[in-house]
């Protein structure tokens, strides 16, 4: 059966969009903040995805705000470590200020690889540094969110 058109957002504003998609024709996107990062969203979209006939998966991870912008609670912090299995990835960081902070693009990035996705674009940049271009819940307490998006094409 051929795949019908089809097309997905993710809204945010300093979480990072992941948009996952595979030759098959399976695609999608996930909001990915600490808390859900935590609670397994990425490897929970996975295994949806390759339940549906995925083989190869392949992801484009948006802007997301940066660990030197991202202060971060110790407590949070070392739940986030701990859902890691300690500090492997090195999603601990230090803010511009000094202060703790989470390395959120690393995580995300640690996240995809131990599922096997391959990351064919990431943006590196900043959504807190990049006032002029992205939306901050944090830096600046915008409500208005960026989406990321990918379609398919049937
Ligand atoms: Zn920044």
């Amino acid at each position: 059966m051929a795949a019908s058109p089809a097309s997905l957002a993710v809204m945010v504003a300093d979480c990072t969009p992941v948009l996952l998609a595979s030759p098959e024709g399976i695609i999608a996107s996930v909001h990915c903040g600490w808390r859900g990062l935590v609670a397994g969203v990425i490897p929970a979209a996975v295994e949806v995805m390759r339940a549906q006939g995925a083989r190869r998966i392949q992801s484009a991870v948006g802007p997301c705000i940066g660990s030197e912008c991202y202060e971060f609670g110790e407590e949070d912090l070392e739940r986030v470590e701990a859902a890691f299995g300690g500090n492997r990835p090195g999603v601990r960081a230090a803010a511009a200020s000094g202060k703790p902070a989470l390395d959120l693009r690393r995580a995300v990035g640690h996240l995809l690889a131990a599922e096997g996705v391959e990351t064919v674009y990431r943006d590196g940049r900043c959504t807190a540094c990049e006032a002029s271009r992205y939306y901050s819940a944090r830096a600046r307490g915008e409500a208005e969110r960026q989406a990321g998006l990918i379609w398919r094409k049937g």
